[in-house]
């Protein structure tokens, strides 16, 4: 007859093995906790954990996976309003105006904070003001400003309806691509912005304001067709409606990704 402690000293042995398996998989923080196991006791099953995920052996040691990764960022990484920032969007306006944070204030003629709803659900976030909008400080009020326009209605939207602005506030000069250091100075007036605004969803125009907010410098072909999360909020990239412009071609894939806006916006609004 098999000795019983020989048969619990082969089940531990076991439980190392399969312990060492997933760490060598990259399951780091599944921790074998001998010393606080108990014979009669499961511990308390952390939140989102299916009871299958904590496996007993009865009678000598517990393996518990006591932190399983959760679906979402951590509270501290969701998209909060700012302490160091007015906490309504008309003052955060005016303090736009007046902001002398980088060098493009010595340039512009207007900041461009935003247009549209302050209710609204979707916000269209591209990179940074372009001639027009710098002289009328509104955004998207060119040609490519017409385009997004057709862009929204086509997912049965209007600009009134929606809220648009920039990732940066001021122009830079012949629309270069904004510097890592002006978006670094800039990006907390949009943050407060979206804190304020709550939205249920963000559409990125184009691959400065997405590598922007995802901190990334992946390319537009491996960014588009899927869905992000910035802070907390869905994010789908596409193209910048001034790029549909210079190149007709793209505009079938812009529609896949308005289609995805449209649909993914349905999806979270819907009560
Ligand atoms: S771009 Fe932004 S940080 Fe720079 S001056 Fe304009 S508002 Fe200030």
């Amino acid at each position: 007859m098999t000795d019983p402690r020989e048969e619990l000293g082969a089940i531990a042995r076991e439980a190392r093995t399969m312990l060492e398996r997933e760490r060598v998989r990259g399951r780091e923080r599944v921790t074998f906790d001998a010393d606080s196991a108990k014979a009669s006791e499961v511990p308390p099953r952390p939140p989102g954990i299916a009871p299958a995920a904590a496996l007993v052996l009865p009678g000598f040691e517990t393996l518990v996976p006591q932190s399983l990764p959760t679906f979402g960022p951590p509270p501290s990484q969701l998209l909060a309003t700012r302490d160091d920032l007015p906490d309504d969007l008309g003052t955060l306006a005016r303090m736009v105006s007046e902001c002398r944070k980088c060098g493009l204030c010595e340039t512009r003629t207007n900041t461009v904070f935003a247009d549209g709803s302050a209710r609204a659900r979707l916000v269209f976030i591209g990179e940074a003001p372009g001639r027009d909008e710098d002289l009328k400080g509104l955004p998207f009020v060119g040609r490519a400003g017409q385009l997004l326009d057709k862009m929204i209605t086509a997912i049965d939207l209007k600009r009134e309806e929606v809220y648009i602005c920039n990732v940066l506030k001021c122009r830079p000069p012949e629309n270069r691509t904004p510097a890592p250091d002006e978006v670094e100075q800039c990006l907390p007036y949009l943050e407060q912005q979206l804190a304020l605004l709550k939205p249920a969803l963000l559409c990125a125009l184009g691959l400065s304001a997405v590598q922007a907010l995802l901190k990334t410098k992946a390319s537009m072909t491996s960014l588009r067709g899927r869905t992000f999360e910035y802070k907390g909020i869905p994010l789908i990239p596409t193209y910048h409606p001034a790029a549909l412009l210079r190149n007709p071609g793209l505009k079938r894939e812009a529609w896949e990704d308005l289609q995805r806006v449209r649909d993914t916006l349905r999806a979270r609004t819907a009560s």
